[in-house]
């Protein structure tokens, strides 16, 4: 397998969320030689979701996802408000020509200890967002998140409940798959020969790091941590993956406190000689 060299690189935003506008980043990009950008819905309407647009297109550069779709759970029931937000999502990622909408589909609804409704909740959300995104022709990418996250994020936790949740609703819907949240599942390997080319719709890299000081903020970047990412990369790749590596990451503790340009680079490093 090929290093990943930087055009085989995309930022997802929220890596340098705490230094860098949305404008930044598609210059960071450009400067850096990253193939692609994956921004995330408030930076985007922060800058414009028109004039970033224009600028994605200006630098070259393709988008990965569009993060985020979802949240189907938040109101306790898919409203209308919850089906226009994500309606409106569609449309943003459709304005970027985003490779997919990325959807964090919410965990538990509010002071509910009903797993069972907010599944349901979910596909609800998931089916009329679709049936939109099929219309415009954007495609819906669940991500499936650690189970650490299923009461307050997401309660789609592996790729298999993701995968039968697409079996159900059809073509146009398919998985993020994001090493972080996957790396641990013994299934993941046949829930990626599952997928297949169809349904493997983005691929997220960082690293899980050992011990791990926050659940939400202390991601790694790639070769610090413990997830062996050249065979999870290697199993998306066997499995017809040819799309852009999406840096993602999280680090509240250390990459955010950084120069951003000292992000990039380590990021251009690590893709060349870890993943
Ligand atoms: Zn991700």
């Amino acid at each position: 397998m090929s290093a990943i060299t930087p055009e085989r690189l995309s930022l997802n935003t929220a890596t340098v969320r705490e230094q860098w506008d949305l404008a930044q980043c598609i210059e960071g990009c450009k400067r850096h030689g990253f193939g692609g950008i994956a921004p995330w819905r408030d930076k985007l309407q922060e800058m414009g979701v028109s004039k970033a647009a224009a600028a994605i297109r200006e630098a070259g550069l393709s988008v990965s996802g569009l993060c985020r779709g979802g949240w189907f759970t938040d109101r306790g029931a898919v409203d209308q408000t919850v089906i226009d937000d994500n309606r409106r999502a569609v449309d943003e990622a459709a304005e970027i020509g985003a490779d997919c909408l990325v959807m964090v589909v919410g965990g538990l609804a509010k002071d509910s200890r009903d797993l069972p409704a907010a599944w349901r909740m979910v596909e609800e959300g998931l089916a009329k967002t679709l049936e939109y995104g099929r219309e415009v022709g954007m495609k819906i990418a669940i991500e499936p998140l650690h189970p650490m996250y299923a009461a307050d994020r997401a309660c789609v936790n592996t790729m298999r409940q993701a995968l039968d949740i697409c079996d159900r609703l059809g073509p146009g819907i398919g998985c993020a798959v994001d090493v972080y949240h996957v790396w641990w599942d013994f299934e993941l390997e046949a829930q990626l020969e599952r997928a297949g080319r169809e349904r493997i719709m983005a691929f997220h890299i960082c690293d899980w790091l050992v011990p791990t000081r926050d659940m939400l903020t202390d991601r790694g970047m790639m070769g610090d941590g413990v997830i062996d990412i050249p065979r999870l990369r290697g199993l998306a790749e066997a499995n017809g993956f040819d799309g852009l590596n999406e840096v993602e990451i999280f680090s509240a503790l250390d990459w955010w406190t950084r120069d951003a340009d000292e992000v990039m680079e380590t990021i251009v490093e690590r893709a060349r000689t870890v993943c």
